[in-house]
């Protein structure tokens, strides 16, 4: 048995009010602290900065702001799906319809016909027919081999390949290194270096040929609108 008042002197016993610190919307010193909340200055969001890069949408062709990690993204123009992947034609493939801002390689062994593709930058060292359009760098290497309606930012024949296109190519700077047969239509200008040739008709601006580089065909006055 426990006497009442030695309960009452043994400090263990004691009651004590709750005091619950951050709970209790009052504070000791008669603040407020839902008020003083309120009250304070709002603070600056920091917002993560996330690298960009501009892509033109292939559906509407106007330039967007993705950020660069995205694997694929919407044009807030016209909604389009833009698919990212970086593509690998094989032989013998079903996917002759190719929208990508992404990049396409047409090894050499490829050969593909009715070929439907839009992509940023295109590696091709295979025979291939059909629309192509890259809106950056068309790169033909070895005995590439190009049929149809042939559009790139800038067209670049590696040294050492013998490529073709046909009927003709249209870009806006052209840089050969290799041979090239065809017809090239280059809006800005052609670059045929030391170890570069040309056969067939060109129709640019402005034409540098290196020593040792060889333009054999006519040359043509652009039509800028073309
Ligand atoms: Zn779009």
């Amino acid at each position: 048995m426990i006497d009442d008042r030695q309960a009452s002197a043994d400090p263990g016993y004691a009651t004590r009010p709750l005091e619950a610190p951050g709970v209790s919307g009052y504070l000791p010193q008669g603040g407020h602290r839902r008020r003083d909340l309120l009250a304070r200055p709002p603070q600056r969001i920091q917002r993560a900065v996330v690298p960009t890069r501009e892509v033109v949408c292939y559906e509407c062709g106007k330039v967007c702001r993705i950020p660069v990690s995205a694997l694929s993204a919407t044009c807030p123009h016209c909604f389009a799906h833009l698919n990212m992947d970086n593509m690998t034609l094989k032989p013998g493939t079903r996917h002759l319809h190719v929208r990508t801002l992404g990049d396409v390689k047409i090894p050499a062994h490829v050969e593909l016909s009715q070929l439907d593709i839009v992509c940023r930058h295109m590696q091709a060292a295979g025979r291939i027919s059909g629309t192509l359009r890259a809106t950056g760098t068309l790169t033909l290497a070895g005995e590439a081999s190009l049929t149809g309606k042939l559009i790139a930012d800038t067209l670049v024949v590696q040294r050492g390949a013998h490529a073709h296109v046909s009927p003709g190519i249209s870009v806006n700077q052209a840089e050969l290194r290799g041979t090239l047969r065809g017809r090239v239509h280059a809006r800005g200008g052609a670059h045929i270096y030391a170890s570069g040739k040309l056969i067939g008709p060109c129709s640019v601006a402005l034409l540098q040929i290196d020593p040792g580089g060889q333009h054999i065909g006519p040359r043509e006055t652009p039509d800028i609108s073309a």
